[in-house]
C-alpha cells in the first residue's frame, strides 16, 4: 500500500499548499501527488497577491520542453470524466514578481486583457529584464533592508 494522503505544491510559488489530498480508495497511491503541482488553483498567499496585482513568473522558452505552452490534458479513465488540464511546466529561471494592473496594461499590450483576467502570466526572462523587473525588485529589497 502506498501513501493515502499527499501535500501538493502551489503551481505559482511552488511552496507547499496548506491542504491535504486524501485518496478516494485505500488502494490509491497518493505519493505521486506528494510535493507535486497537481492543479493551478493558487495557494491562499498567491490568491491574496492576485487580488492586489498580477503575478509574473520568468521562464526560458529555449530551455523548456517543445510546445510547453500548448494545453495538454490528463488521460481520461472514462469518456464521461471531465477534461483536466496538465499544468504547463516551462523552465523557470527564478524571477517572480507581482506587478500592478497598470504595468500589465502598458507592458503586455495586445494580450494585457487576458493577463489581467487570469491574474498571472509566464514571461520570458529576457523580457522581464528588459522591462526592468529584476532591477526594480533589487532596488526595493535594498530599500527594505535600509528601513529594517
Ligand atoms: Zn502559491
Amino acid at each position: 500500500m502506498g501513501n493515502i494522503a499527499a501535500i501538493p505544491k502551489c503551481f505559482y510559488c511552488q511552496e507547499d499548499k496548506n491542504e491535504i489530498l486524501i485518496a478516494e480508495s485505500l488502494r490509491t497511491d497518493m505519493s505521486v501527488y506528494h510535493m507535486k503541482v497537481c492543479d493551478i488553483v493558487p495557494c491562499a498567499n498567491c490568491e491574496a497577491l492576485m487580488g492586489r496585482g498580477v503575478i509574473l513568473i520568468t521562464v526560458d522558452g529555449a530551455k523548456s520542453e517543445d510546445g510547453w505552452y500548448q494545453p495538454r490534458y490528463y488521460n481520461k479513465r472514462r469518456s464521461s470524466d471531465p477534461d483536466v488540464l496538465i499544468p504547463p511546466n516551462p523552465y523557470r529561471t527564478g524571477g517572480w514578481f507581482v506587478v500592478s494592473d497598470d504595468f500589465v496594461a502598458r507592458a503586455f499590450d495586445t494580450i494585457s486583457e487576458q493577463v489581467l483576467r487570469y491574474r498571472w502570466s509566464f514571461i520570458e526572462h529576457a523580457a522581464a529584464e528588459h522591462l526592468g523587473l529584476f532591477a526594480e525588485s533589487e532596488r526595493m529589497n535594498k530599500e527594505k533592508e535600509k528601513n529594517a
